[in-house]
């Protein structure tokens, strides 16, 4: 077992950047160093399957093309567009750093790595990629994938979760950034994450490039790194949602708190606590709804990173609203067009069978 310092990171551009350009998969946002297109992916591929952002990013960069686009676009709108992709946050970053880049830069994006890391939403990793891939700058973007083919690399069992690591990592990676192809190396070692040395025990070292360099291939260790902290346990809370239909099909919304867990989003009207079906009759008043009727229920989990709902729903046959109530009522055009339902809530309409057209 060794440290990154001692690991020779300047042999891999060598191992890696043909490999990369004979077998890189063909994603859209490779097709491009406008800095715009890849920080959506960025941000979109974060705690989501590269299968799963093809078709948001389509539809997002044809809604919203530009940087002013984005600056511009109505909240509704935006989170609409990100509507199934979860972590909502992300999306009203996005605006925020769009409005920043048009405010403070005239719409062009910052190209130095502190005026990128500045901006809502960017982190380390998220600044390291743009400024390597647009801009051509020896800045590693260093996520989950790269601590783990370097901590295999190198064999290094020091905790990869650890602040000391991570920078012991970046120093020793940033020195091994080749010159005018900065933007293919941090794509390279991304490749080799999701395509070759696999989480868990599937390193493919048979098929890998830099298998000559790597040091637990040598002695075996592959699949015992990286070393990780001890995750916590996730929080477990339990929650009632209300799917309340009125006589038109039309159902009931309302709008969470703006801060917490899925802030200012929309919800389906809900209470903590498991509640039984009289509990939940009253609660539907409580909303300002007129149940007429319990048809349905349903029990699911829903797993967020550090918390998990244990969610029961009921569908509620209701009367036609009147006067003043908590919620607004949709129909399936309007919450197509305008109401972006997180999934925790979404899976309560498959649960109890409710129609989407
Ligand atoms: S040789 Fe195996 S463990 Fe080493 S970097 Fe390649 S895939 Fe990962």
């Amino acid at each position: 077992m060794s440290s990154f310092s001692e690991f020779p990171f300047r042999a891999l551009p060598e191992a890696l950047l043909p490999w990369y350009a004979a077998c890189a998969r063909p994603l859209p946002w490779r097709e491009s160093r406008d800095p715009y297109r890849v920080w959506i992916s960025e941000i979109m591929l974060q705690q989501t399957r590269v299968a799963a952002v093809l078709e948001y990013y389509a539809r997002f960069l044809a809604a919203l093309p530009d940087v002013f686009a984005l600056a511009s676009v109505d909240e509704a709108r935006l989170l609409k567009l990100w509507e199934g992709l979860g972590y909502y946050r992300r999306a009203r970053n996005l605006k925020r750093a769009a409005e920043v880049i048009v405010a403070e830069y005239g719409g062009v994006f910052p190209e130095a790595y502190a005026a990128l890391r500045a901006l809502p939403g960017i982190g380390d990793y998220t600044a390291g990629a743009i400024a390597s891939i647009c801009f051509d700058a020896p800045t590693p973007a260093i996520d989950g994938n790269v601590l783990r083919i370097a901590a295999r690399l190198a064999d290094c069992a020091d905790c990869v979760d650890a602040p000391s690591t991570k920078r012991a990592l970046h120093e020793a990676l940033a020195a091994a950034y080749p010159p005018g192809q900065c933007g293919a190396f941090t794509q390279a070692l991304m490749e080799l994450g999701a395509t070759v040395c696999l989480p868990g025990g599937a390193p493919r070292c048979a098929v890998c490039p830099a298998a000559s360099l790597c040091r637990s291939r040598m002695h075996g260790t592959a699949r015992e790194l990286p070393v990780r902290a001890k995750k916590q346990q996730r929080r477990i809370e339990a929650y009632t949602a209300l799917l309340l239909v009125d006589p038109d099909g039309r159902i009931a919304l309302c709008k969470r708190p703006e801060s917490g867990l899925l802030g200012g989003l929309w919800a389906l009207p809900n209470a903590p606590g498991a509640r039984g079906p009289q509990e939940a009759l009253a609660l539907a008043e409580a909303f300002g709804a007129k149940p007429l009727s319990l048809a349905a229920s349903a029990e699911y989990t829903h797993v967020f990173t550090h918390v998990e709902w244990r969610i029961t729903c009921y569908r509620i046959a209701c009367a036609a609203p009147e006067g003043k109530s908590a919620c607004i009522w949709a129909d399936a055009d309007a919450r197509a067009a305008h109401y972006a339902l997180p999934t925790a809530f979404a899976k309560a309409l498959e649960h109890l069978h409710l129609e989407q057209r």
